[in-house]
């Protein structure tokens, strides 16, 4: 294996029923009949999108 963590509960319902499907982070729910992909995004702490930054203003010194 890649290291790759399994989840534990459905996002979408809830349940423990998953099966790996075929694919990269790939599973398949057997209640809500649902796949999903989960994907590394990084490490740290995710800036905002959209929030200003501090250089929205420009300091006249
Ligand atoms: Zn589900």
């Amino acid at each position: 294996m890649s290291g790759r963590a399994a989840p534990f509960y459905c996002p979408y319902c809830g349940e423990e029923r998953l099966e790996p499907r075929a694919g990269e982070g790939a599973w398949f729910c057997r209640d809500c009949v649902r796949s999903f992909q989960l994907k590394f995004l990084g490490v740290g702490a995710p800036r905002e999108a959209g929030a200003p930054g501090p250089q929205s203003e420009e300091s006249s010194s």
